[in-house]
Formats: structure tokens, C-alpha cells, sequence
């Protein structure tokens, strides 16, 4: 009989904590809301103790989704529980997700306390949220991957008695190999004797690389849910990848289990999300990537010719990466440009913004002559709507440091010279500089006034699409003061698009 499989994607809460996902109210509900169309069962959108403004945005995210479960992270204290039951009340259905350390590790050196006080405050912290809420309760064995099975039975246990719906076994430091991960399923599913009365979901972390192969182990043994994201970001090496884990239950695995998630809509969410989240996604990226439906060698080629599935497996329609795209172009209007937008963005445009979108879109286009659905999505989210602040009070504040105009000669058999003029606070400056190429130039051209001692750490350049006139984005992490800061921006010039990127990241450290 085919086997139901719950989806838990989490790329709002686990997701969120990949470094330099700083994702804002509005943007958390862009990705919920496609997350809901894209069928997954359950949304984990946050951790509403953390803060005013994950509590305000777990809120929006509440009620824009109209299908999926919302559910919210907690530890095991009552307060938590309570802030997380208030940050559910708009959702239609919502899930309290409780838990605990259950490894000697988190026992001993982060709780400091023995076995059965840990139990005891678990199956406390259940019966409260199940006794005093209306939501469902699911509960978390944090570093269940390192906890001995023994134990982590007779915890599961307790907690199905105390009313958990479904128990989640995360191998929270990614250190699990398959086939202990999956012989932990296995154990559980023989040696918990209320079993029935929940469901046991995976959770795992791809320091080795192994959150995929991870997950599959758990369902061959009865995991009958999974915590996925968008891409796989998530802490660290991120977690397993929603797209991966989908397309082999529905291209391997057909005829023992599903999910509701819609396949046709995997390849526009993963590429809208990372676009809102940042992320530079590599070609080879599995299932996603540029390159896994590129045939360059001449061998596959040919074997292509002679019959498709000599070398293809995988197809691009698997995963609705051959949707038909509208393009615009210079000849487009206002009215094209807002369908557009609106339908990629899932909101409404008004004509304000419209207007301020529309004259930036007629600048690119007069340099880039076909518009696609990324660069909509980087105007988009260059000019945001004046929900950003409503939804959460995050200050639009102006930034500290601007760009008002740059020059830069470049070349061979040239010296690389920089002229900027900034606007730093309420003051105009112009600063000039040598460098070994025009972003050095100009970025120490801005040293020389901004004065601060940072190191560009990191530095991603990537063309979002094809072509020596496409846009590129660029990711920059900045160190200054022993501490990160991510930068990120968008253009036709690739010069331009570092040194933005690189003010954009000084601004979050510079008042
Ligand atoms: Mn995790």
C-alpha cells in the first residue's frame, strides 16, 4: 500500500539560520506563501521567543497561509509556550513544537542534570502545552542522532503518553552515517509501545553530506515525516534539501510512497526563494542546478541524439523547469510589468511603487534587451513595499552610506584608478584611489573615507541567467570588529554590483 509522507519544510526557523539569511517580515511570507501552494504539510515558521520581530513575522506568516500547518519552535519552558500559542492565534491549523537535549552531551554539560530529570521536565512540558492550548503538540529530541537508543525509546515513549502528536529525531550535528540513522528509526518503531499514537519525523544536518541519504534511511524504516528546506540551507552545512528529497519519492519511489507536494512547481520556488534569501546556488546544485540538465560531453551527446534516455533520467518538465518564462523588454508597459510582478511575487503592486519599479526596469531594459523573472524579483526587492514596515517595524531607515556616482578605469596595460562621490550621513565626499583591478580601486577609494578597518572575507560574483549583458549579484561578507556582516547587490556592471554590495554591508555595522 502506498505510504503517506509528511513534509515539514523549514526554511523559515532552521532555514533563517543560515549565515547571512537575514530575511525580513514580507520576505518570510513570500516563501510561505509559495511553500503552502507548493502543498508541503507543515511550515515551520519560526522561534517567536526569540524576539518582537520573529513574533511579528510568525504572525503575518499565520495569516497569509491558507492550507498548511504553522508550527513553532520552543524550548522546554512554559514561557516559550506560551508566547508560542499567542504567536499562533491567526494560524487555521497550528503545532507547538516542543523539545529538549536528549544526548549525554546536552544532559550533562548544557543541562547539567541526569536522565530522569530530563525526562520528567519533557513530559512536563508536553502535558502543559497539550493541557493548557488548543494546538497540536510535537516534540524535538535536540541531538537525538548522538543520544543512545535506549533512552531515546523510553523518552519517545513518555512524551506520546503525555500527548505529543508526532516526535521528531534530529541528528542536530549532522553525524549520523544512513545506516545508524535509519537502524534508529528501526529500533523505535520495534521497541516504543505506543507507537501508533504518533508519527516519527526526520531531521537531519549535511555536515557530511549526508542529510539526504539520512532522510531516506529514516523513511525505509518509518519515518513517516521529514523537516526539509528550500535548497537545503539551514545551520551549517544546512539540512536536507526539499527539492532532493521530493524528486526521488516521485521519480524512485512511486509506487511506495507520496506526498502532497506539487513537483511542478519545485524548480520557480527553490530559484524565487534563494533569490529572496541570497543565495548564489551553484550549477551543480542536485536537481536544481544549471548543469544537471546540460549535456556537455560529446560521448552523452550523441547518446542523447540517438535515444533521450540514454543519459537522461531526470527531466526538466520532472520538476516544471521548462514552464514557459514571459520575458519583457523595453517595449513592455506599466500594465505587463505589474501582471508580471505581481504574479511572481504573489502580492500586489500599487502605483506608487509601480511607477519607482518601472522607471529602474526601463534603465535595464535600455542595456539588457530580454527582462526575465530574476531580474523582476531583484527590482522587486530593491524597492519594497511599505508592508516591509507594517508587518513587523522593521525600520526602513535611509542607509548611512550611499553611492552617488563612480568612475573607474580598467583594463590591460592600464593602471586601475577609482573615482567615487559618497554620501556618507548628511555629507557629500569625493575620494580617488589606485588598485590591482577596478573593485580594489574603488573599494579603497571608500576605505579612505569611510576610515574603518574591515576585511572583505568573502566574495561571490554570479550572472543570474546567460549572456555578457545578463545582471549579476553579488554576495560579499565583510569581518569588522570580530564579527560578520553580508552585503548583497544587483546589476547589469559588475563593478557597480561589488562595490554596492560592499556598501550594503558596511551600512549594517556604520550609523
Ligand atoms: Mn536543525
Amino acid at each position: 500500500m502506498l505510504q503517506r509522507i509528511k513534509i515539514l519544510d523549514t526554511t523559515l526557523r532552521d532555514g533563517a539560520q543560515t549565515p547571512g539569511c537575514n530575511l525580513k517580515s514580507v520576505e518570510k511570507v513570500q516563501i510561505a506563501k509559495a511553500l503552502d501552494k507548493l502543498g508541503v504539510d507543515i511550515i515551520e515558521a519560526g522561534f517567536p521567543s526569540s524576539g518582537t520581530s520573529e513574533f511579528n513575522s510568525v504572525q503575518a506568516v499565520c495569516q497569509s497561509v491558507e492550507n498548511a500547518t504553522i508550527c513553532v519552535l520552543t524550548r522546554a519552558v512554559k514561557e516559550d509556550i506560551d508566547i508560542a500559542a499567542k504567536s499562533l492565534v491567526y494560524a487555521k491549523n497550528g503545532c507547538i513544537q516542543t523539545g529538549i537535549g536528549t544526548s549525554d552531551y546536552h544532559i550533562n554539560y548544557k543541562f547539567k542534570t541526569d536522565r530522569e530529570a530530563l525526562l520528567k521536565r519533557a513530559v512536563d512540558i508536553v502535558r502543559y502545552a497539550v493541557e493548557t492550548y488548543p494546538y497540536n503538540v510535537a516534540f524535538y529530541c535536540e541531538d537525538a542522532g548522538r543520544t543512545d537508543n535506549d533512552f531515546l525509546a523510553r523518552i519517545v515513549t513518555a512524551v506520546i503518553d503525555a500527548g505529543a502528536k508526532s516526535v521528531t529525531i534530529p541528528d542536530t550535528v549532522g553525524y549520523c552515517l544512513p545506516n545508524e540513522y535509519g537502524a534508529k528509526f528501526k529500533y523505535l518503531i520495534e521497541n516504543v509501545p505506543n507507537i501508533d499514537k504518533a508519527i516519527l519525523s526526520a531531521h537531519c544536518h549535511n555536515d557530511l553530506g549526508l542529510a539526504t541519504a539520512n532522510a531516506i534511511q529514516a523513511i525505509i524504516n518509518g519515518a513517516r515525516q521529514v523537516d526539509v528546506t528550500l535548497c537545503g540551507v539551514g545551520e551549517r552545512a544546512g539540512n536536507t534539501p526539499l527539492e532532493q528529497l521530493q524528486t526521488i519519492i516521485a521519480k524512485r519511489w512511486s509506487n511506495e510512497y507520496f506526498t502532497n507536494i506539487d513537483s511542478n512547481l519545485i524548480y520557480e520556488t527553490c530559484r524565487t526563494s534563494a533569490r529572496i534569501m541570497n543565495l548564489q546556488l551553484p550549477a551543480d546544485k542536485p536537481v536544481i542546478g544549471y548543469n544537471v540538465f546540460a549535456h556537455a560531453s560529446g560521448i552523452h551527446q550523441d547518446g542523447l541524439l540517438k535515444h533521450p534516455a540514454n543519459y537522461e533520467f531526470l527531466h526538466p518538465q520532472d520538476i516544471g523547469a521548462e514552464s514557459s518564462q514571459i520575458v519583457l523588454s523595453a517595449l513592455s508597459g506599466r500594465s505587463a510589468l505589474k501582471y508580471r510582478l505581481e504574479l511572481i511575487t504573489d502580492s500586489k503592486i500599487d502605483a506608487d511603487r509601480l511607477e519607482l519599479i518601472y522607471n529602474e526596469f526601463l534603465k535595464i531594459a535600455a542595456t539588457k534587451p530580454v527582462i526575465d523573472d530574476n531580474d523582476l524579483l531583484m527590482l522587486s526587492q530593491r524597492f519594497p513595499t511599505k508592508a516591509v514596515t507594517e508587518y513587523s517595524n522593521e525600520q526602513q531607515t535611509a542607509d548611512y552610506i550611499g553611492l552617488d556616482f563612480m568612475k573607474v578605469t580598467a583594463g590591460v596595460g592600464v593602471r586601475c584608478k577609482a573615482f567615487v562621490k559618497l554620501r556618507i550621513g548628511n555629507e557629500r565626499v569625493i575620494a580617488r584611489s589606485y588598485g590591482n583591478g577596478p573593485v580594489d580601486a574603488a573599494i579603497k577609494a571608500i576605505k579612505k573615507r569611510i576610515g574603518s578597518t574591515m576585511l572583505i572575507h568573502e566574495f561571490l560574483i554570479q550572472a543570474i541567467d546567460k549572456g555578457s549583458d545578463d545582471m549579476c549579484r553579488v554576495n560579499i561578507q565583510v569581518k569588522y570588529n570580530d564579527k560578520f556582516y553580508y552585503g548583497f547587490a544587483g546589476n547589469t556592471d559588475i563593478v557597480a554590483a561589488s562595490v554596492l554590495a560592499f556598501i550594503d554591508a558596511v551600512n549594517k555595522f556604520s550609523k
